[in-house]
């Protein structure tokens, strides 16, 4: 089994340090992750510009690989075969906040994945809720929930074009109530326009705000999370609304 690690917060992120070390468990791992944070970079496929790949070392001292590339660059760079390996699965995180609802469109973590099934591997994205106010995060639990998640996907395997959106709660693993499989929820998103001016007295911008927080539905990413359970969500690329499909067929098109 040929595992690629991978992230959105940087190669030096504990997340991916937790992540790959629970997966060397399972296989043969391979890290090529971003040398920068790209979080919220949404599914890049960088053009413009040609991109570097370069050894390094994780903190664990175990070799691994980054890229000036995107999350998505990364995945693509090594199923393309940079490193001349290739890959059974893709898992990519963890990272230090929840991806759920509309977050999955932003979210560098959960494209890595998307980019993954493209190029026909399995690919897994892992996210930890933390809260919005807290110390050291500790990634062992989602480290071994992500674990089990990669164990059960290597034995079943995934329908072609089919993803897992995993997000996993602040919580010790004695807390952990268990695995759930749900679909995505609704993200109330607190955004605010900041405007200031620079010292040349020339307006800037930031998306501010207060962080998201969600509606709680059962069968839910937002609810699954809220009660303390491991959220399973199984994604697709295809964002076809169908309904709507029938509605443009009863539109006039003369
Ligand atoms: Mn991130």
């Amino acid at each position: 089994m040929r595992i690629l690690v991978t992230n959105d917060d940087g190669v030096q992120a504990p997340g991916l340090l937790a992540l790959a070390q629970e997966m060397r468990k399972l296989g043969d791992v391979t890290v090529l992750a971003p040398d920068r944070n790209w979080s919220a970079s949404g599914h890049v496929k960088t053009m413009e510009r040609p991109l570097r790949v370069r050894e390094t070392r994780l903190a664990d001292g175990t070799s691994a690989y980054t890229s000036d590339g995107a999350p998505s660059d990364c995945v693509a760079l090594a199923i393309l075969g940079v490193l001349d390996e290739t890959y059974d699965l893709v898992v990519s995180g963890i990272n230090p906040n929840a991806n759920i609802g509309h977050d999955v469109t932003y979210s560098g973590t959960v494209t890595a994945a998307m980019e993954a099934v493209i190029s026909g591997v399995m690919g897994v994205a892992v996210s930890l809720n933390s809260p919005p106010e807290h110390g050291e995060l500790d990634y062992g639990p989602a480290a071994r929930a992500a674990l089990r998640v990669a164990k059960n996907v290597i034995q079943q395997g995934l329908p072609e074009g089919v993803f897992l959106n995993v997000n996993v709660p602040h919580l010790r693993d004695d807390e952990l109530k268990g695995f759930m499989i749900t679909r995505q929820g609704l993200r109330v998103y607190r955004d605010a326009l900041v405007r200031r001016k620079d010292p040349r007295d020339r307006p800037y911008y930031w998306i501010g705000g207060d962080s998201p927080t969600g509606i709680p539905e059962d069968g839910t990413d937002v609810g699954a999370l809220a009660a303390g359970y491991v959220s399973l969500t199984p994604m697709q690329l295809d964002l076809t609304a169908r309904e709507t499909q029938k509605t443009l067929q009863t539109w006039s098109w003369d």
